[in-house]
């Protein structure tokens, strides 16, 4: 395959600053490739660190603290940085489509867009619930909690938190805190449709979250299909409806629609099937990580930002072979992870392997390993001239 088009230096451009792409831009700072064209593609000026988010909407960290800066990042890489989201892709014409119109031509692509939260088709949630993913979205969170505490009145502090994963159990924990802290007398409703929360957590630590909802007085339902969502209330698929001012839509992860009848393969979801080198099975400029990937050797890898953060250093080797004609590297995700939930009360809830624990120290690891995460990558500067 010839790379680069006639006369032209071959084009890396990079879809979505995610967790993985963010460490190509590291990468070409501390290795620049004067003979590849940077560009990259981000619906905003920020990437949001999503294991912070939940410490954000509680108040314990301001958004230029979870925000990766991406103008002077990807100046700093060589780069061109496009704010607009990517809509479509054309594989013959090798361009992706922007939402402003335009068509950015590509030689090589790689996708780290993360994924959306399903089942958004039931009537008003569109108009009526907020969304967290695109990540961005969690600053319209904040400030969609910060209006419900100072402009409704103290019996209107009704909230309802859709999903009960990983992220819907620290978002409602958040919320429960932030509006404790202004001294509110509030309503937290947790809702899930099936009968367990934390699908692929232990039955041991599903117990113990249950408890922490329970002493935060954040209400569990759980077998809660959600119908239809209003300004004011829920709607259960069950007829019953449960008030609510405030809707945030966390249900598991699917696909962002741009990747639907563009000729790649995806899995049932929506996702681009990759595989062991994370490019895609049908058409080998194409590489796609984090949650908008799936690999096809390790389909039920979790959607989860640690996979994004491994993949990253894979991905450079990767793109370094599709450019230079070498082997590309062969990874296989780790079968576990370390996970660690912030309840938002100075205390993280811990499961490693089989040892769960819920306390402050859990709390201070997970801190020191976001901020060492937020201090590599935050800011990137181009390496001082000698
Ligand atoms: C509240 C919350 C807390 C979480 N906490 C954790 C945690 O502690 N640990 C963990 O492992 N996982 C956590 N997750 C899961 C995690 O969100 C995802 O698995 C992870 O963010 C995926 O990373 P990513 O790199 O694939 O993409 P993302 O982090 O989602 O980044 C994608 C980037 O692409 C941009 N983008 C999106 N669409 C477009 C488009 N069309 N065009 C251009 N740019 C686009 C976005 O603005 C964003 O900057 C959490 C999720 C949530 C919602």
């Amino acid at each position: 395959m010839t790379l680069a088009r006639p006369g032209r230096k071959p084009r890396l451009l990079l879809v979505g600053i995610g967790h993985a792409n963010l460490q190509i831009l590291e990468r070409m700072v501390a290795e620049p490739l004067p003979d590849v064209d940077l560009v990259a593609v981000s619906l905003s000026d920020k990437h949001h660190y999503s294991g912070m988010v939940p410490g954000y909407i509680r108040g314990g960290y301001r958004e230029d603290q979870i925000a990766f800066d991406l103008p002077n990042s990807v100046a700093a890489a060589g780069g061109k940085l496009i704010q607009s989201p990517a809509v479509g892709i054309d594989l013959e014409a090798r361009t992706v489509a922007l939402e402003s119109g335009q068509d950015i031509e590509y030689d090589l692509v790689s996708f780290n867009l993360g994924s959306r939260a399903a089942g958004q088709d039931s009537p008003g949630i569109g108009e009526n619930a907020v969304r967290v993913k695109p990540m961005s979205q969690a600053v319209s969170l904040k400030r969609a909690l910060v209006n419900l505490r100072d402009t409704t009145s103290p019996e209107a502090q009704r909230v309802a938190v859709v999903g009960a994963g990983a992220a819907g159990f620290e978002i409602a924990c958040g919320i429960a805190e932030f509006l404790d802290v202004a001294g509110r007398a509030r309503e937290v409703e947790l809702i899930e449709s099936a009968d367990r929360i934390l699908s692929g957590y232990t039955d041991r630590l599903r117990r113990k979250a249950e408890k922490i909802l329970a002493q935060k007085g954040i209400h569990l339902h759980l077998g809660s299909r959600v119908a239809a969502v209003s300004p004011q209330e829920v709607e259960l698929e069950n007829g019953s409806r449960i008030p609510s001012n405030l809707t945030v839509w966390l249900t598991g992860a699917t696909a962002d629609p741009m990747f639907q009848g563009s000729g790649l393969d995806l899995d049932d979801r929506g996702f681009v099937l990759v595989d062991d080198s994370l490019r895609s099975v049908s058409d080998s400029r194409v590489f796609a990580v984090g949650d908008c990937a799936t690999m096809v050797n390790y389909p039920d890898t979790p959607k989860a930002g640690v996979y994004s953060v491994r993949q990253g250093p894979v991905l450079w080797r990767s793109l370094l072979a599709a450019i230079n004609g070498t082997p590309p590297p062969r990874y296989k995700p780790q079968s576990g992870f370390l996970s660690i939930l912030n309840t938002c009360d100075g205390r993280s809830l811990l499961q490693y392997k089989g040892m769960i624990s819920h306390g402050r120290w859990a709390w201070w690891l997970k801190d020191r390993i976001d901020r060492g995460f937020m201090a590599k990558y935050q800011r990137l500067e181009p390496p001082p001239s000698i």
